[in-house]
């Protein structure tokens, strides 16, 4: 190794790609999305600046998101999109030049051919070794959780495309569930339901900024509303509504209660020990969708448990894979240990 100021830590999400570099934190945080030009098969923008085309392409460019439920959909693409961000990030580091080691997350219900894809990717993408680590693995590390400890620390990532319920102790996974329903699936519902309700056809982004300024996971008694634009359905034209928030929270009831059951059949499985080491120390919440309005407190509601939202729920996955570095030998040693479980 050449020092460890070479390593990434790499938390490639189906929403958000994010590198950490050790001692300097989160360098690029940026979605992952990729607008490709379909002639000439070459990248024309990759992040901010692709995800700002989506739903305003002309016909020769397509934005591609090349991760789809935390795997890879698109694997020249996503090796591409990594390559671009080590290089963003390698701008940004002290040292040129040599190799970097990566460590990258990988959802924990993801098969070994899927972990081996991200594997091979993200070392055609530059890297010189690649180690996985689960991402709820990192996120609790991330979230400054003890997981080296013998304790039991539960960890609910709720990511773009999946949500991901962990409990950790001793530095490994005990049990975990990964379920394919997060912040793309909110979107949908919100979509759908503004779509039969209105007969108003709204845009991916539309939906996600209705979630994230009057989503709720339970009705808050308020009267937030938001106007909202979209294409009538009915005469093709563009027309502008007014939805309440009661509304929203009744879209997206049915995706909230599955994440709530996720945490639910997770807490059943996990040994009387460690659930009462739960009980004590409480749940945390990482990933995007920890930042839904009262999902923290519908969750807790359910499981009697108390909830915390991690500080820095967006980065949680990011930090742990950056603090992870450190532990690198430890990934070498034990490839099933802090990486993937086996998850029905
Ligand atoms: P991933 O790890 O899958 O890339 P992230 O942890 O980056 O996902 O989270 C992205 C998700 O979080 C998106 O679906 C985004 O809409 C959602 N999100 C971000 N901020 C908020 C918010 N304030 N309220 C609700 N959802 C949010
Ligand atoms: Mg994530």
């Amino acid at each position: 190794m050449f020092g460890l100021s070479q390593d990434l830590g790499i938390d490639l999400g189906t929403a958000n790609t994010l590198v950490c570099i050790k001692g300097k934190g989160v360098v690029v945080s940026e979605p992952s999305v990729v607008a490709v030009n379909n002639d000439t098969n070459q990248i024309v923008a990759v992040g901010n600046e692709a995800r700002d085309m989506i739903g305003r392409t002309p016909g020769n460019i397509t934005v591609v998101r090349p991760m789809k439920d935390g795997v890879i959909a698109d694997y020249d693409t996503t090796a591409a999109m990594m390559k671009y961000y080590m290089k963003r990030a390698n701008e940004k580091r002290s040292s040129f030049g040599a190799k970097s080691n990566v460590v990258v997350c990988v959802p924990s219900g993801i098969t070994k051919v899927e972990e081996r894809a991200v594997i091979d990717a993200t070392k055609l993408a530059g890297a010189k070794e690649a180690y996985p680590i689960a991402e709820p693995f990192a996120a609790a590390i991330g979230a400054d959780l003890p997981v080296w400890e013998p304790t039991g620390s539960m960890v609910v990532d709720i990511g773009g495309g999946t949500t991901e319920v962990a409990v950790i102790s001793l530095g490994g996974i005990v049990t975990a569930k990964s379920i394919r329903v997060a912040g793309n699936n909110l979107d949908e519902a919100i979509t759908i339901y503004i779509r039969k309700k209105y007969n108003l056809m709204i845009g991916e982004r539309t939906a996600e900024e209705i979630k994230v300024e009057v989503g709720s996971a339970r009705g808050a008694d308020s009267n937030v509303t938001m106007a909202i634009r979209g294409r009538n359905l009915l005469n093709g034209l563009p027309e502008t509504i007014t939805i309440s928030q009661d509304e929203i929270v009744d879209a997206l009831k049915e995706s909230v209660e599955k994440i709530v059951h996720a945490v639910k059949t997770t807490l059943e499985k996990t040994p009387p020990e460690l659930s009462a080491d739960i009980m004590n120390r409480g749940i945390v919440l990482t990933g995007g969708g920890a930042l839904l309005n009262e999902i923290d407190k519908v969750i807790s509601d359910e499981t009697d448990i108390p909830v915390f939202i991690a500080d820095n729920p967006l980065e949680c996955v990011a930090i742990g894979t950056g603090k992870s570095l450190e532990y690198i030998q430890h990934f070498r040693d034990n490839p099933n240990v802090a990486s993937r479980t086996t998850i029905e």
